[in-house]
């Protein structure tokens, strides 16, 4: 497929989309967009985690939910297993075929180099790919599991706020719920990733993550424990909103197997042969993330947090001018702060 029907390529052989990014059509009355977003927002990345979701629910926890009641390192394992094998297999094929065997080159590529061309002292055994593969399975997927397991204890104890709720009572509710865990995600990731963006935040716990500037699948879930810990966090929002296990779970498992969405690193990954069938990785505006920092703190703007503090980049012309703009005001008032801190002698 021809991916300059779709965007440009720079000198460098950086492509970028046409399209500027666009938040939630409803926040801006564009109704006429909104057929196009509820398929995007079902299909296929939420369908998918919902239908993990109730592999692992039916499969591999209620069948066995006795054993979460107290702390049991057999299923601790266990569920370690699939967690990591689960995201083994998902992002791992996206790494070999995009990265590894690179089927469809650079098409579509945001960065045109792949990370394994720029050997960095920053990274553990000078390779990004080694560090960040070791970070995933080794700090953030156990972080994830302990904390799934937490979760498992509070729900096979009754440990919740206002109680837990069934489906055959409180259907339309737990529907509803389900339909705002995209929204509670981005929320709860944009809080999270502010924070650790300040200083001395940054330095100590998320520079760790931002050591891939050209993130790829092994960056989704490179992270310093603290951030594995905030980040995988997110599902105990479920012991206080009247919830759900399941529902629960979706939002666990669309944080941990979504973390690749904003590191695949290429607009549209081409299915077949002649690239006839796409699939949009929605990877723009964390990959913009990674490449300015201080902008795009949230996701793709269903709860539009980033357009309503300033740090909204959408890709365009305009927005980078808003950004250095942005970036030289907070360099002149560091300026001015620094020079009435040391007075002329
Ligand atoms: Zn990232
Ligand atoms: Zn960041």
């Amino acid at each position: 497929m021809d991916d300059l029907q779709f965007g440009t390529r720079d000198k460098r052989g950086n492509w970028a989309p046409n399209k500027p990014l666009n938040i939630a059509p409803f926040w801006e009355g564009k109704w006429g967009q909104m057929k196009h977003f509820v398929i995007d927002y079902f299909w296929p990345w939420n369908l998918f985690h919902m239908a993990v979701t109730l592999a692992y629910w039916g499969l591999l926890i209620q069948p066995n939910l006795a054993a979460f009641q107290d702390f049991n390192l057999m299923w601790t394992l266990i569920l370690y297993a699939v967690n990591a094998g689960g995201i083994f297999v998902m992002y791992g094929s996206v790494e070999l075929f995009y990265y590894v065997k690179r089927k469809q080159g650079t098409r579509f590529k945001y960065n045109a180099k792949f990370p394994s061309e720029n050997p960095s002292d920053v990274f553990w055994f000078k390779s990004q790919n080694l560090d960040n593969f070791l970070r995933s399975f080794f700090v953030a997927i156990p972080i994830w599991t302990l904390i799934q397991v937490l979760f498992l204890w509070c729900f096979t104890n009754g440990i919740h706020a206002f109680g837990w709720l069934n489906w055959q009572d409180s259907w339309l509710w737990l529907a509803v719920l389900t339909l705002l865990v995209p929204a509670i995600h981005e929320v709860h990731f944009f809080c999270i990733h502010w924070l650790i963006h300040q200083q001395p935040l940054y330095k100590w716990i998320h520079s760790v993550h931002h050591n891939s500037i050209n993130p790829s699948p092994w960056s989704s879930m490179s992270m310093h424990w603290v951030e594995a810990t905030a980040f995988h966090a997110e599902i105990l929002w479920h012991l206080l909103i009247p919830s759900n296990p399941i529902v629960a779970l979706f939002q666990m498992n669309s944080t941990a197997y979504g973390a690749i969405n904003g590191h695949i690193g290429f607009e549209k990954l081409e299915l077949d042969g002649e690239g006839a069938k796409t699939l949009d990785s929605h990877a723009y505006a964390h990959y913009l993330h990674h490449k300015y920092f201080e902008v795009n703190y949230g996701g793709e703007g269903l709860v539009p947090l980033d357009k309503w503090f300033g740090t909204w980049h959408d890709g365009s012309k305009a927005a980078d001018e808003q950004m250095k703009a942005r970036f030289r005001a907070k360099k002149e008032k560091l300026k001015a702060k620094q020079a009435k801190a040391t007075p002329a002698a």
